[in-house]
């Protein structure tokens, strides 16, 4: 994007950004956008109801998420005021106990930052598992960049990362497994299109996921079948999908997955007997 010359004035520099702005999403922010500074993030946090949390946040659809992770990216809100917040108002039960363990994690990615600097946008340990792909980076194919993958899952909360800057967190674990195991990219290039996009966007939080769904900062890779995105999308995806009647790459177990993948069996990639993937990530 060039600021051309006749733009001579700030008002005119401001309209013409806004134009070219406009052009790289794909609609207009809805009402769920994310409203700056700090009395929006307040009211956020008072809206929030963290006593549905535990049941409710792996849900991509029904969600029982905070959405206050840009406030907390950019220091509206400290880890610690939330934490507090909670407590104070909802107690100390099962559900407040998980929502301070994701406000930890955050804490946790934080401090490995701290440690390791620039290298967490390399690999931190070596994948566990063969992988497809040349392993080079490169630009990601179109239908990545178009969300038009012709998968409702993926191609959804492809949208609405481009449209609202924000992914929920089960569909973030859902394309970073898509984009590296299925599709065989380079999980930097992901992570990129992430850092670009989300208002949360964070170099600790995002190249250390995208590194524990891969396998090079975790004992084992992240994938997920059809299963778990009819389970943790009400089913609503997959209603929608023209590939749900056939042709669907998730439609499969996880043993099938686990061989077709990383050429191993599920057993072998959890590293024990009988263990299951699990769902959640924590
Ligand atoms: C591939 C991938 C990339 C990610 N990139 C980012 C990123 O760039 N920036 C970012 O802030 N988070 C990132 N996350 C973590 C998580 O998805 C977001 O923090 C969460 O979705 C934010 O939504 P929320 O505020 O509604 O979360 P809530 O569930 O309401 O959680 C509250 C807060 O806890 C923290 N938190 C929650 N889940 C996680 C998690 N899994 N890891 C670390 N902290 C967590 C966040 O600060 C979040 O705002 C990524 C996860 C994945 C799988």
């Amino acid at each position: 994007m060039q600021l051309e010359t006749q733009h001579t004035t700030r008002a005119e520099r401001i309209a013409y950004l806004a134009d070219a702005l406009r052009g790289l999403y794909q609609g207009e922010p809805t009402a769920a956008s994310t409203a700056g500074g700090r009395t929006a993030a307040l009211a956020r946090l008072q809206e929030f109801d963290v006593q549905r949390y535990a049941d409710t946040r792996n849900h991509t659809t029904r969600r029982g998420v905070s959405a206050l992770s840009p406030y907390i990216r950019h220091g509206v809100l400290t880890l610690a005021e939330i934490r507090d917040y909670v407590i104070t108002r909802f107690g100390t039960g099962p559900s407040v106990a998980k929502y301070v363990n994701e406000l930890a994690w955050r804490h946790f990615w934080q401090l490995v930052y701290a440690e390791l600097g620039e290298k967490v946008h390399q690999e931190i340990e070596p994948p566990k598992f063969r992988r497809k792909g040349t392993g080079k980076r490169r630009f990601l194919p179109e239908d990545i960049l178009t969300a038009n993958t012709g998968l409702v899952c993926i191609d959804e909360s492809l949208r609405e990362l481009y449209r609202e800057g924000y992914m929920h967190n089960h569909a973030r674990m859902w394309f970073a497994a898509y984009l590296q195991h299925w599709r065989g990219e380079d999980w930097r290039d992901g992570a990129e299109l992430f850092y670009q996009h989300l208002l949360d966007g964070d170099p600790a939080s995002n190249s250390l996921s995208w590194q524990w769904v891969g396998s090079t900062f975790s004992h084992k890779p992240y994938y997920f079948n059809r299963q778990n995105v009819e389970k943790f999308s009400g089913g609503d995806y997959c209603r929608a999908c023209p590939l749900a009647t056939g042709g669907c790459p998730f439609d499969a177990t996880y043993d099938d997955l686990a061989r077709e993948l990383f050429g191993v069996s599920q057993d072998e990639l959890n590293g024990e007997r009988g263990r299951q993937p699990r769902d959640r990530r924590r």
